[in-house]
């Protein structure tokens, strides 16, 4: 069985016992209203809620999918979402979570990003699908925030805030996947100082469908003088519904010339449509300056890197929730020495070492990308309103350098702890009944959009890394080794010693005359990953053993304490294979010729 319950424990471990997120937020203008019994009410209230409406459609949404509409002539007309996705939405939009993480100004609650991630987490465990669309407007809303003209503020941010219209993100094209510079799509000047959209654009998480009023698309295209490449790139704002003051809902009836042609048919993420959309000519605005296109949609894209840690915590603990509760159930053999349990036929294969093996690795990486997840939208937060221009200013350097980390690590792992519970399940997990090879398929798309895992590694390379000369780099390496220093040698050792392997590679990355970075860029990222969820598993393990020493401790910290001697037992050692595999650069790569390495047969 797909089980999921809302970790809310561990999220007040982790928000509360490991980084005081209450205190931090005292000192920021946008957390003066979120005090720990706020943030903890907000929590139970979402798990609730989630649970209680998006949970029961995560299956529904997986076997109806998404459809597109057509009338009478054939044409596309529309596209239909599962049963109970749209009421759903409004029932979301109702309670108001649209607005949690929106400023107060604009009609949100002004929760901080810390607290919305949170909150993210849960509709992504209870199902993702259906998360999809939050995701991409929490997105459109800070870009909006950011780029958008008093105009445009009023008129649509507003509206994507309450949930009363949603938006997408429109970049990708059949030719321009990660190399937006073959980017096509053309938008044409209008009198009216208005545009004309011309293009096709492919993969848009919720290009069209039948939950809201309207639909805000956020279009990157080419203006007519636009130089090649990614300088030449603007962003429009193109409404599937037009405003018209005089028509009912003060949107014209008529949809602005769009289509969604298609539906694609996916792996997962069934009931959310990702749709191939043309734009023929449809009128759309400028968003900030010609040309800047690009800078301004990166708001969008790193906003939907951090949710992606959310979004595979979620997902990940579905995973390890359902393998959980199998385990339990499922007799088979004794364990050794056993049985353990005389009364029954076998021993629960919970008792068995490989598979506590398996649903500790999961334990593990779920409970590493929530602190991740918290920790980096926290310093999210102090970077954006901390009082402190300093602060502010060293908090952003640590946000640039992880988030392409966070987005990339968290996905492969929760990839990996999926696959996991189809093993727990045996062969039960690769049918469909117990619902756990849904989460596989769901979750792998993670490690494509939003730009892939290799473009993650270069993004984190060449411009976090190197061309900061590597300065948020040591600066966070100086964090990790001032903590680590007074802890015990179980913790301390393996961190000071990634921190000196990581330093050096990155010494050697920057002389290479050759393409190292690409070649090591996965590796690299992988053992920064570790190095991050290593570090805030031994400050987790030194906070439950506090719990402890003082009385306050109960099982739960035993077990954080358990949890992180197995991360950096097991699971911390891959960062120094990564960082050796690394150091090999390019050389068996590069030996031969593609044709002569691969063979002509492709
Ligand atoms: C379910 C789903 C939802 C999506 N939602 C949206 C959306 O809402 N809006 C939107 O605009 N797009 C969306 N996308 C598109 C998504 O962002 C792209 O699929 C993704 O960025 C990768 O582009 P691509 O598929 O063209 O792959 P390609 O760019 O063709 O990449 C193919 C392979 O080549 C590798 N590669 C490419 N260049 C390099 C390089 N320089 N170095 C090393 N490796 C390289 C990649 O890592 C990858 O392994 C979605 C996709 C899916 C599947």
């Amino acid at each position: 069985m797909y089980r999921y319950c809302p970790p809310l424990r561990d999220q007040a471990f982790v928000l509360h016992e490991l980084l005081g997120t209450a205190d931090v937020l005292a000192a920021l203008p946008c957390g003066a209203d979120w005090d720990r019994a706020t943030i903890d009410q907000t929590l139970a209230e979402a798990a609730r809620f989630m649970a209680a409406e998006l949970l029961p459609l995560n299956t529904i949404g997986d076997r109806e999918g998404c459809s597109v509409v057509r009338d009478a002539d054939g044409a596309p007309a529309g596209v239909r979402l599962p049963a109970g996705f749209a009421a759903a939405w409004q029932r979301y939009v109702a309670a108001g979570w649209p607005a949690l993480g929106s400023d107060q100004a604009l009609g949100g609650q002004g929760a901080p990003s810390v607290v919305a991630m949170a909150v993210y987490e849960y509709v992504n465990g209870c199902n993702p699908a259906w998360g999809m669309i939050p995701g991409a407007m929490r997105g459109a809303y800070r870009l909006l925030r950011a780029y958008g003209s008093p105009q445009q503020q009023r008129d649509y941010l507003t509206r994507i805030v309450s949930g009363e219209w949603t938006a997408t993100m429109a970049i990708t094209e059949p030719q321009c996947g990660s190399d937006l510079s073959l980017l096509r799509t053309r938008a044409e000047p209008r009198p009216d100082g208005s545009f004309a959209i011309h293009g096709s654009k492919l993969f848009i998480t919720g290009g069209d469908h039948d939950m809201a009023a309207n639909i805000v698309h956020l279009v990157l295209a080419r203006l007519p003088d636009a130089p090649p490449g990614v300088g030449g790139i603007s962003l429009f704002l193109v409404p599937r519904h037009l405003p018209d003051a005089g028509a009912p809902g003060g949107l014209a009836p008529a949809v602005n010339a769009m289509v969604a042609t298609a539906v694609e048919h996916k792996m997962g993420l069934n009931g959310s449509p990702t749709c191939a959309m043309s734009f023929d000519g449809s009128i759309g605005w400028l968003v900030g300056q010609p040309h800047q296109g690009l800078r301004a949609m990166f708001v969008m894209i790193n906003s939907a890197r951090v949710a992606i840690g959310a979004q595979a915590t979620g997902m990940g603990q579905a995973a390890h929730d359902s393998a959980l509760a199998y385990a339990r159930e499922r007799l088979q053999m004794r364990v050794a020495g056993g049985p353990a349990r005389p009364d029954l036929a076998a021993d629960p294969i919970v008792l068995h070492a490989d598979v506590r093996r398996m649903l500790l690795t999961q334990k593990a990486h779920v409970e590493a990308a929530r602190m991740f997840t918290a920790w980096l939208a926290l310093t999210l937060d102090i970077a954006e309103t901390h009082p402190d221009a300093a602060r502010r200013e060293s908090a952003d350097r640590t946000v640039a350098l992880l988030t392409p980390v966070l987005k990339a690590f968290t996905a492969e792992n929760a990839t990996l702890v999926a696959n996991l519970a189809i093993q727990v399940h045996g062969g039960h997990g690769y049918v469909r009944d117990h619902g756990v090879e849904q989460i596989v398929r769901d979750v792998r798309v993670a490690q494509i959009y939003d730009g892939t895992t290799a473009v993650q590694a270069r993004d984190l390379l060449s411009r976090r890394v190197l061309a900061d000369q590597g300065r948020g780099l040591k600066s966070f390496l100086s964090q990790v080794r001032e903590d680590a220093r007074p802890m015990e040698a179980f913790f301390r050792e393996p961190l000071l010693a990634l921190c000196d392997g990581l330093e050096s590679l990155t010494a050697d990355i920057a002389a290479a005359q050759d393409d190292m970075a690409g070649a090591s860029g996965c590796d690299y990222l992988r053992a920064l990953g570790h190095l991050v969820c290593g570090w805030l598993f031994a400050r987790a393990a030194r906070v439950a053993g506090h719990c402890l020493a003082e009385g306050r401790g109960d099982g739960f910290h035993r077990a954080k304490q358990a949890t992180a001697r197995f991360y950096v037992e097991r699971l911390l050692p891959q960062a120094q294979a990564h960082i050796a595999v690394a150091r090999s650069g390019v050389a068996s790569l590069s030996a031969l010729d593609e044709r002569e390495l691969f063979g002509e047969s492709a």
